[in-house]
């Protein structure tokens, strides 16, 4: 435990606010768990409507010098914190699994992954740009440029502890916006290491604040209402989301929203199997199946079915179940005795109408919240696990017959984040990729998100994009300027 307590050691549990870690007003701190064991790691300052008042306070004081630092400085910190970072590579994966429970493994994906919003955005920080026209009358000139929204308030899940953050910090911090992080209750500890290496790189006071609390309500409510704060960046479920988009009417913030998906991987019967397999141990048991973009329905047609179900159950079985970060641990636990409860009911309903269970299916005893990794088939229509994300270790096969059928399938759902599908056939790529109605598609790939690639979904999986050349516009505002002559 020695090395766990050493760098636990070296993460401020304050709350951090204008530049440094203090206590929260009330002295409240409530505990973060670690999932592998149940037991307490540590605990964090727990921040109420008064501490959130102080830290937006911050944020609007250090606003307009934020703004009008020059973008070559702006995005030098945010390179010199993507560098510390990567530097810190594994203090920072330790960090993740120790409160979140994925593998280290995947841990340092997530620390590359994440870091690399940073490196992103600081070269999008100088290349925002504008656009001049003459107006068509000729009488006149149409100037239009971007500026900074002003203070943002972030809200971030457990699940991708740093990048939910650095995704969201990263264009904020490039566009000149100051922010504030409320993080998830149970993985606060990454984003205040993250808040202290940014200010190990010269980021001034104000411009981010960390705000752990285990009142995420009432403090986010406070926050939404208040005139100082310009916009909301929301991940989480989509019934957190509709709740924060109606909170937003208030003072028409704008908003960008990153919710619930409920991806289908279609696999065609020309595919490449062996790679179809591949792909879907990555689209599922990534983060042990605690992704938005989870395949969270496998549709695979039915001459192949079989065939995919052996090979995909063999792999799946294979899975060596404990703590992240032991060695040859390749799932580790779920985050909360919660999420495997939930995992259990959502697969011993679809088994008690009939689906047939290929590998695992159970609750793994405790200490620590985990799940047997596993593999059903023959679902029922309508059962409830083909309509609600998922969120653990749980591959879930349907059958179908033809491309039509398939693509009604995958569309029967009002998410609308991720799709996968494997085929051989060039027209059907671009014919399926077409009709799949979600905001991204994965072609015989498992894996899609990249931070040069906008993220984001359509219908209930939400509004706006994150990463790419498009992140940043949801941190600014165009204004147009006429200009005579
Ligand atoms: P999950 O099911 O992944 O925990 P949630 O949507 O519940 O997803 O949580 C995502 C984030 O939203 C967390 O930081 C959580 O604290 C926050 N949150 C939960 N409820 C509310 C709420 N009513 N208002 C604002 N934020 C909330």
């Amino acid at each position: 435990m020695s090395n766990f307590d050493e760098l636990l050691a070296t993460v401020p549990t304050g709350l951090w606010i204008d530049g440094g870690a203090r206590e929260a007003n009330s002295g409240k701190r409530f505990d973060v768990i670690n999932p592998a064991t149940g037991d307490a790691l540590t605990s964090v300052a727990d921040a109420d409507v008064s501490d959130a008042d102080a830290a937006l306070a911050s944020a609007a004081a250090a606003q307009k010098s934020w703004a009008a630092t020059a973008p070559r400085e702006r995005s030098t910190i945010l390179r010199r914190a993507w560098e510390l970072v990567v530097e810190r590579t594994e203090d920072f994966a330790l960090l993740m699994t120790l409160e979140m429970g994925k593998t280290v493994a995947e841990s340092r994906g997530e620390v590359a992954y994440g870091s690399e919003f940073l490196r992103w955005f600081s070269e999008e920080a100088v290349r925002v740009g504008g656009r001049t026209a003459t107006a068509p009358s000729g009488n006149g000139r149409i100037l239009v440029t971007k500026e900074p929204v002003g203070p943002c308030l972030a809200i971030t899940p457990w699940n991708f502890p740093l990048a939910m953050g650095t995704r969201k910090i990263g264009p904020a911090l490039a566009a000149g916006c100051t922010m504030l992080v409320k993080p998830a209750e149970a993985t606060p500890l990454t984003m205040l290491l993250l808040a202290q290496v940014f200010a190990d790189a010269g980021l001034p006071p104000g411009v981010l604040s960390v705000l752990p609390t285990g009142d995420a309500p009432n403090v986010i409510a406070a926050l939404m209402k208040d005139r100082r704060l310009r916009k909301v960046s929301f991940t989480g479920s989509t019934e957190v989301g509709k709740i924060l988009i109606g909170q937003s009417a208030d003072q028409v913030l704008k908003t960008s929203m990153e919710l619930g998906g409920n991806a289908p991987f279609i696999v065609f019967d020309d595919a490449d199997i062996d790679a179809a397999v591949d792909g879907a141990m990555a689209a599922k048991m990534r983060n042990g199946g605690e992704a938005c973009t989870a395949a969270n329905r496998l549709l695979v047609h039915n001459p192949i079915r079989e065939q995919f179900t052996k090979a995909l159950a063999e792999r799946i079985a294979d899975s060596t179940v404990g703590p992240g970060y032991q060695d040859d641990v390749t799932l580790g636990p779920l985050i909360s005795s919660q999420q495997r409860d939930s995992v259990a009911a959502l697969v011993d309903e679809a088994v008690t109408a009939g689906a047939r269970v290929h590998t695992g299916g159970s609750v793994i005893d405790g200490p620590g919240y985990f799940y047997e990794p596993t593999v059903i088939d023959e679902v029922p229509d309508g059962s409830r696990i083909l309509g609600e994300e998922i969120f653990g270790p749980v591959a879930v096969i349907t059958g179908f017959d033809t491309e039509d059928e398939a693509i009604e399938r995958a569309n029967a759902t009002d998410y609308g984040l991720a799709a996968y599908f494997y085929t051989r056939d060039l027209d059907r790529v671009l014919r399926v990729s077409a009709a799949l109605e979600s905001g991204m598609v994965g072609v015989n790939r498992g894996v899609i998100s990249d931070p040069a690639a906008p993220f984001g979904g359509v219908k209930q999986s939400g509004l706006g994009s994150e990463g790419g050349s498009e992140g940043i516009q949801e941190y600014l505002n165009t204004k147009y300027i006429a200009l005579t002559p």
